[in-house]
């Protein structure tokens, strides 16, 4: 088969043969039809994430089951499927036990300790991949595997009430994906932007209210429930200025795991077991 090798870092990537591999023990082998690009895939590529070399990413992986392995009861032969960041964890460890498999330190993940979507064909394991509806096509499917994820799960940890308001910020890769989820869930939905360029697009999408910052954020009333409480850190000087009390997405002091587009256009990357304590961003929830 043929796959995007990266052959070392920071080199540019090979289209290459590559032996297709087989499933083993829990495994399906999928067509791929989508596997949608990250801003962690340049990270990868750089080398700013572990991982071995040569390698093949790609963590927004869609397609087609064409093989399954014995053992596989749940998949069958031509389901649609994706997978995301995790392909398997430990089940025992503390993090495990905690529901928090994303800070196991013997996480497998997607692209990096197995091989990524963009290629040809890709093993996943059949416990970690995901139906994809009919009507949503793969190219549709295939951001929701990292983008959509992340902010899902942000604003699921953020675990806000029916009387809370949502803020988003930064309307980006995954941003623009917050404030329809955001606003299908039922919540009063901000989105914070620099970008009066966005407006309308923002309006579309469903968000009630747009400010430009922190402070407008709190003259518009403020928001209780923040699902990507770190950008707050990074644009705001840390003031966190409009929220009343943020319930951080995915940390709990310890360790962090989630991927932000920044609204100058960066990106901050909070991967679990990938943070060394001094490069761990400060974590804290103030009353303002
Ligand atoms: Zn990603
Ligand atoms: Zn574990």
């Amino acid at each position: 088969m043929q796959a995007a090798v990266v052959p070392a870092v920071s080199s540019s990537w090979q289209v290459k043969d590559v032996p297709q591999p087989q499933p083993g023990p829990n495994q399906v082998l999928v067509k791929m039809h989508a596997s949608g690009i990250c801003y962690t895939d340049v990270h990868q590529t750089l080398g700013r994430l572990p991982g071995p070399f040569p390698r093949i990413l790609g963590h927004e992986p869609v397609g087609e089951i064409v093989a399954v392995a014995p053992d596989v009861t749940m998949r069958k032969v031509g389901d649609r499927v994706g997978t995301a960041w995790i392909q398997s964890t430990c089940g025992r460890c503390e993090w495990c036990q905690r529901g928090r498999r994303m800070f196991c330190p013997y996480l497998k993940s997607t692209g990096v300790d197995a091989q990524g979507g963009h290629a040809e064909y890709m093993l996943m394991n059949a416990d970690a991949t995901y139906l994809i509806p009919d009507k949503v096509s793969y190219e549709q499917a295939a951001p929701i595997f990292c983008a959509g994820y992340t902010v899902y799960s942000g604003l699921r940890w953020a675990d806000p009430k029916p009387h809370e308001r949502v803020a988003v910020l930064g309307i980006g890769g995954l941003g623009h994906l917050a404030v329809q989820y955001a606003k299908a869930a039922g919540f009063e939905t901000i989105a914070v932007s620099h970008s009066p360029d966005k407006d309308k697009m923002i309006r579309d999408l469903g968000a009630d209210e747009i400010v430009r910052d922190g402070k407008s954020l709190a003259a518009a009333g403020g928001c209780r429930c923040n699902p990507q409480y770190l950008k707050f850190d990074q644009i705001d000087g840390g003031q966190h200025t409009g929220i009343a009390a943020g319930r951080p997405a995915r940390h709990d002091g310890r360790r962090c795991g989630a991927t932000f587009d920044l609204a100058d256009g960066s990106h901050l990357e909070t991967h679990s077991n990938h943070w060394e304590p001094a490069k761990r961003p400060r974590i804290s929830v103030r009353s303002a």
